[in-house]
């Protein structure tokens, strides 16, 4: 019985030698080759929604304005905290409210100034299945970058871009790019689109960390080459490479 116990402490001693050796007795080193494949969600989920004000005072009696306004509200309420845990919105307050406006003479699809969103009648009339243009538009509000002439306007749009199509509307096929035209000041979808490049090439965190920089004016056009070794120029030049012929 002696002799038995004495073998069990040994098994003890060489058990915790064993887990100290996998790392599990000791604290555990972030391995940054994994860290970058994880895709991270912002610690916002508690974010409180606003209360979304559908104003449809310039199209009053506009039965079918009314039905997509009412199913344009629904879809920013649920889709506001969607967005901020893909943006770094931790320690951003979200307006009160926010008003989605129906515009009856609106040049283009959607317009969006601080928390008010404007939607052209026509547009919506004619397209009315296209409610990845409010995802664009609400991402704008969530953006709510400070002015800055550093801020490009190319990125604002690529990252709106980028959480409608590869975020809300991942199943819709995307349009080939022009190898020969195709450049990412263009901003919206070729952007988005080498936005998402470089997500699944080289770092699942960079729109959080290119969206963290924007909120504080520190945007950089160093911030590619911080994240992934090479400057945006050559990035944009391999993604050309990489798009199907
Ligand atoms: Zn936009």
């Amino acid at each position: 019985m002696h002799r038995a116990r004495r073998v069990c402490r040994s098994w003890s001693i060489l058990l915790s030698a064993l887990l100290i050796g996998v790392g599990i007795c000791s604290p555990v080193k972030a391995d940054e080759a994994l860290a970058k494949l994880r895709y991270p969600l912002s610690k916002s989920d508690g974010i409180r929604i606003p209360n979304i004000v559908l104003d449809l005072s310039e199209v009053p009696d506009n039965a079918s304005a009314k039905a997509w306004g009412l199913e344009s509200k629904l879809l920013c309420e649920e889709w506001f905290p969607v967005i901020c845990r893909f943006l770094a919105t931790e320690k951003w307050i979200p307006p009160e409210t926010v008003r989605l406006v129906v515009k009856r003479d609106l040049d283009a699809p959607g317009v969006t100034s601080g928390a008010t969103i404007q939607v052209s009648l026509k547009w919506i009339t004619q397209h009315p299945d296209d409610f990845g243009m409010v995802i664009h538009e609400l991402t704008h509000v969530i953006q709510n970058y400070p002015s800055d002439k550093t801020t490009p306007g190319w990125l604002v749009e690529g990252i709106a871009d980028y959480i409608r199509y590869w975020k809300y509307e991942p199943e819709i096929p995307r349009q080939r790019l022009d190898p020969k035209t195709a450049d990412y000041h263009q901003g919206y979808g070729t952007t988005g689109a080498f936005l998402a490049w470089l997500v699944q090439k080289y770092d699942r965190r960079i729109v959080l960390r290119l969206d963290a920089a924007l909120r504080v004016k520190a945007y950089h056009p160093k911030l590619f080459q911080d994240v992934t070794g090479k400057s945006l120029d050559d990035l944009w030049q391999e993604f050309v490479r990489d798009l199907p012929k």
